[in-house]
C-alpha cells in the first residue's frame, strides 16, 4: 500500500508539497535496478566517470539558487545556509571527481612473483539521510560512493525529500545513467530499514539519532553488512581566560545555534574559565541578543525556525532549568524559538547530558585545563568541539585530551569536505569526507602473480 507525505514550510506552516512515497515492493524495484546498473558503472573508465561526476558537480552549480530556494522553504534554512548547502554538494562531487584516476592499489614485494592490491566497489550503497542538512549529508555519501564505482540508493528523511528529489534529477540531466543515482522518497521504516535488509545493498551509509544507529548497526550484522554512523553529539566550546574572550563571545552563539542549534556539530556546552566567567557572559549576551532570527528567505537571517512542531516540543522540554538570558524569535506562525541560554546547576543536569537539537545552549565554569578535559570528556558523546586559547601549548594538550573527532582552535568551523569528519564514542563509527573516505566504499582485494 503506497502512502504520501504533506511537506510543511516549517517558517508559515504551510504544505509545500505532497510527495509520494514508495512501499517495499517499489523500494526492491529501485534497489535491483541500482544493482543492475552496478554492472555497467564499475567497468566505466575511470576518466570518463571523472568527467560525469564533473559534469554533475556543474549542473549543480548551475542550480545553486533553485536548490537553495527549495531548502529555504521545504528546510527553514537560512539564505546564505542553503546557498553554502548547495555549493558543499557541488564541491563534494568536484573533490571526489578527482578520485576515480586516482583509486591507487599497492604493489608489495613478496618472494614468486608479484602483488597487487584493487580498491574494488562494493555494489550498491544505502544512504539514509535525516531532516537536518538534508543536501551535504547526501552529498558526503554519494559523492564518494559513485566515486569509487558504487550506485547508489538514497532515502531522505520524510520531512525534507525536496533537494534530494531534484538532486535525483540533476544527476540524469548531467549525464549520470539511469540506475546509478536513485532517490527513494519513503518511511524510515520501510524504504530505511529495506537498506538494511536487502542483501543487495552493500553497504548502509546512516546519518541522524543515535538510538536508530544502533538499530541499523544491529540489523546490518545479520549480513556482515559495511556500516557508517554520523549519530548525536554534545559537544564543547572551551573558553580559557588567555583568549581573546570578545571573540570567542561574539562566535559563539554561531556555533551552537546555527540552523537553529539542529546540528550534530553545534556546540551545546559552553565552559569559561572561571576567571573570565563575567567578561564572557557581557559579551556573549550582547552577542545572542543581536542574533538575528527571521524569515529564512532574508538575506540577513541568521536563524530560522526549528523543523517541526514535533522537534519544537522536544526542545521546549528542556527549558525548566535556570535561564541566564534569551535572544529574539518571530512570533508568527511557523516553529520558531528564540535562543536560549541556561545555566545548568550541575553536569548532571538533562540540559548538559542530552543533544537538545535546538538553539539552546548550557553554560559552566571550570577551573583549569584537567578539570576542562574532564567535563568536556564526561559525554557518551564525542563528535566535534573549539578550544579558544592564545597558548598554542595549551592548545596542543587540550586538543589531544579531548576525545572527539573534529576539533577546531580559535575557531568555530569544524566541517570541510578537504579532512576526516566523524565521531568518537557513541557519536558514530568510521569517518566521511577527506582524502581515506574512499576506503569506505571499496573493499581491498589482493592478488599475488606468480612468476612461473
Ligand atoms: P532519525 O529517526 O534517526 O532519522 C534519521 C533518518 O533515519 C531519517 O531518514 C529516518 O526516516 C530514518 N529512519 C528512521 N527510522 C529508521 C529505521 N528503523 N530504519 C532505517 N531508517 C530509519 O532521527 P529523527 O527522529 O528525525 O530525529 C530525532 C533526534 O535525532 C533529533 O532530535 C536529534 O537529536 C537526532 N538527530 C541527529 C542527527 C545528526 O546529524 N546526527 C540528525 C537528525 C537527528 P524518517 O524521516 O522516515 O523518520
Ligand atoms: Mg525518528
Amino acid at each position: 500500500m503506497s502512502t504520501s507525505y504533506d511537506v510543511i514550510n516549517p517558517a508559515t506552516e504551510e504544505i509545500v508539497k505532497n510527495v509520494p512515497h514508495l512501499d517495499l515492493e517499489a523500494t526492491d524495484l529501485v534497489i535491483v535496478k541500482a544493482a543492475k546498473a552496478f554492472e555497467t558503472w564499475r567497468h566505466i573508465a575511470p576518466g570518463e566517470r571523472a568527467r560525469l561526476l564533473r559534469s554533475f558537480s556543474q549542473v549543480v552549480t548551475d542550480h545553486r539558487e533553485e536548490l537553495a530556494q527549495i531548502e529555504i522553504t521545504n528546510s527553514g534554512h537560512t539564505r546564505g545556509n542553503a546557498l553554502w548547502e548547495a555549493d558543499n554538494v557541488a564541491n563534494t562531487l568536484m573533490y571526489y571527481a578527482a578520485s576515480p584516476e586516482r583509486l591507487f592499489g599497492r604493489q608489495i614485494p613478496v618472494p614468486g612473483g608479484i602483488d597487487v592490491t584493487f580498491k574494488e566497489p562494493l555494489g550498491v550503497v544505502g544512504i539514509i539521510v535525516p531532516w537536518n542538512f538534508p543536501m551535504p549529508i547526501a552529498g558526503w555519501g554519494f559523492a564518494p560512493a559513485l566515486a569509487a564505482g558504487n550506485t547508489v540508493v538514497l532515502k531522505p528523511a520524510e520531512y525534507t525529500p525536496l533537494s534530494a528529489i531534484r538532486l535525483g534529477e540533476l544527476a540524469l540531466i548531467a549525464g549520470i545513467p539511469e540506475g546509478v543515482f536513485n532517490v527513494l522518497p519513503g518511511k524510515g521504516s520501510v524504504v530505511g530499514n529495506r537498506f538494511v535488509t536487502h542483501p543487495l545493498v552493500r553497504k548502509v551509509v546512516f546519518t541522524g539519532s543515535t538510538t536508530v544507529g544502533k538499530q541499523i548497526m544491529v540489523g546490518c550484522a545479520e549480513q556482515v553488512k559495511r556500516v557508517t554512523l554520523e549519530l548525536g553529539g554534545k559537544s564543547s566550546n572551551i573558553i580559557f581566560a588567555d583568549a581573546d574572550i570578545e571573540k570567542a563571545a561574539a562566535g559563539a552563539p554561531g556555533a551552537v545555534f546555527d540552523n537553529a542549534g539542529q546540528d550534530c556539530c553545534s556546540r551545546s556546552r559552553i565552559l569559561v574559565q572561571k576567571s573570565a566567567f563575567d567578561n564572557f557572559m557581557e559579551h556573549f549576551e550582547v552577542a545572542v541578543k543581536k542574533f538575528r532570527v527571521e524569515d529564512p528567505n532574508l538575506s540577513t537571517a541568521e536563524m530560522g525556525p526549528l523543523i517541526s512542531k514535533k522537534q519544537f516540543d522536544v526542545v521546549e522540554s528542556f527549558l525548566d532549568e535556570p535561564i541566564a538570558f534569551k535572544g529574539n524569535a518571530p512570533t508568527s506562525p511557523g516553529y520558531w524559538m528564540a535562543p536560549t541560554v541556561l545555566l545548568p546547576k550541575n553536569t548532571q543536569a538533562r540540559s548538559w547530558r542530552e543533544e537538545i537539537f535546538g538553539p539552546v545552549v548550557s553554560v559552566m565554569v571550570f577551573e583549569d585545563e584537567a578539570e576542562a578535559i574532564a567535563m568536556a570528556n564526561d559525554s557518551e558523546y564525542g563528535l566535534s568541539g573549539s578550544i579558544w586559547t592564545r597558548d598554542i601549548g595549551r592548545a596542543l594538550r587540550v586538543s589531544r585530551g579531548i576525545e572527539t573527532g573534529a576539533l577546531s582552535v580559535n575557531s568555530n568551523s569544524s566541517v570541510r569536505f578537504w579532512t576526516p569528519f566523524g565521531g568518537f564514542k557513541q557519536s558514530g563509527l568510521g569517518r566521511e569526507l577527506g582524502p581515506d573516505a574512499l576506503d569506505s566504499f571499496t573493499e581491498v582485494k589482493n592478488v599475488f602473480i606468480s612468476n612461473d
